[in-house]
């Protein structure tokens, strides 16, 4: 990727010293590979920030999800319960277990899975006998899902959760951080997320057996034997020394980084108040982002201009921005698959739109942010 030098990216990495220093330090260690001390204390310190017994790391956020899926049962032949406004793993992931994934609408107040269609698709699942094998929650843009609706209506029917945070690490819901809800939590360190190693993830979970079973099948199913014996098929899903020293200095941050991303999204609602049909992206007051991503949507009935235009405008300024995430029930891959929709995801993809977001981004940039958008924004 040749970057341009002016280019203001969606949310590059923010890269600090602490994890440069950490990264450097684990490599003259000689703890390159495969696992070693910088992963169990990236695993020790994760659980302790997100308010779990465990956390597994791994080399993927879509790896935490696979992995948690299979150690909550869900195998060949299964239905999975998945948000339709998401990132493609969180429907991709169920496939991978044979399962299929079933879609479910948004509650235009978050953003996430909406807990009446989702009481409505379980409700009629257990009257036809065919109960989900789990729900997959996701925590989107940064703000978690309505946990006070939809963990008692799981529980109460013993259907287990999922929770992909994979956007939230650091988000709270009445004071419980992001990744604590579901049986399995789950985490990414993507390059663009609020804290990357490169490329990782991580399985989060209360149960001390299936973070032994996590570890262990995340490392090929390999059982303490000299000559390697396996009893069932593994993967190799663990993330490496390296990267979790480096993770280990990124999380160091949290609360900065998350301050930072406040602040931004901040700043865009003080210069785009007034703007005629343009909206935040709601914050529910039960909880506090972690403000990933700011996304606006802009109502074509008033707004001066539609979403695209605000995209094709800031690209002029070499400034990335993008859709929001388009529906999974619209995604050719998964155009077979149920769905129950109102229309909530499809309006917003039709009318939202990210905005940059790193908190590594200098005022400087913010500022030249502004000013693009506030000039595509002008009316006339
Ligand atoms: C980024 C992301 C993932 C996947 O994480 P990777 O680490 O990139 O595999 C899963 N779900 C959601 C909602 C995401 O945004």
């Amino acid at each position: 990727m040749t970057k341009g030098t002016n280019r203001i990216w969606l949310s590059p990495p923010d890269v600090r010293e602490p994890e440069r220093k950490m990264l450097l330090a684990a490599l003259d260690s000689g703890w390159v590979a495969p696992t070693g001390p910088d992963v169990f204390a990236f695993e020790a310190e994760l659980a302790d920030r997100c308010g779990t017994a465990h956390a597994v790391a791994v080399s993927s956020g879509t790896a935490a999800l696979h992995l948690g899926l299979l150690l909550a049962g869900v195998g060949p032949g299964d239905d999975v319960l998945v948000p339709t406004l998401t990132f493609v793993a969180s429907a991709n992931a169920p496939t991978y277990c044979g399962a299929r994934p079933i879609f479910i609408d948004s509650d235009p107040a978050t953003w996430n899975i909406s807990p009446q269609l989702l009481a409505d698709e379980l409700d009629q699942r257990r009257r036809e006998r065919r109960l989900p094998a789990a729900v997959v929650t996701v925590d989107l843009y940064g703000q978690c899902a309505d946990y006070d609706a939809i963990l008692p209506m799981c529980e109460e029917l013993e259907v287990p959760v999922i929770e992909d945070a994979a956007e939230a690490v650091g988000a709270t819901w009445r004071d419980r951080p992001a990744g604590s809800f579901g049986r399995f939590g789950v985490l990414s360190f993507n390059g663009n997320k609020v804290i990357t190693t490169s490329g990782g993830g991580a399985l989060l979970t209360d149960d001390d057996d299936a973070a032994a079973r996590a570890r262990s099948l995340a490392t090929q199913a390999r059982e303490p034997t000299v000559h390697f014996e396996h009893s069932e098929v593994g993967f190799n899903y663990r993330l490496s020394n390296l990267l979790a020293a480096f993770g280990r200095g990124q999380l160091m941050s949290l609360d900065e980084r998350i301050e930072r991303r406040r602040e931004i999204r901040g700043r865009y609602e003080d210069a785009l108040a007034g703007v005629p049909g343009l909206r935040l992206a709601p914050e529910d007051p039960r909880g506090t982002s972690n403000a990933w991503l700011t996304c606006i949507t802009l109502d074509p009935a008033e707004a001066p201009c539609t979403p695209t235009d605000v995209r094709r405008h800031l690209e002029g300024h070499d400034i990335e921005s993008r859709p929001v995430w388009k529906p999974m029930h619209a995604q050719p891959v998964h155009a077979g698959a149920p769905a129950r929709l109102d229309g909530t995801a499809d309006r917003l993809f039709a009318t939202g739109l990210c905005l940059p977001s790193s908190s590594g981004m200098s005022d400087g940039d913010l500022d030249r942010v502004l000013a693009a958008l506030r000039e595509s924004l002008s009316p006339g």
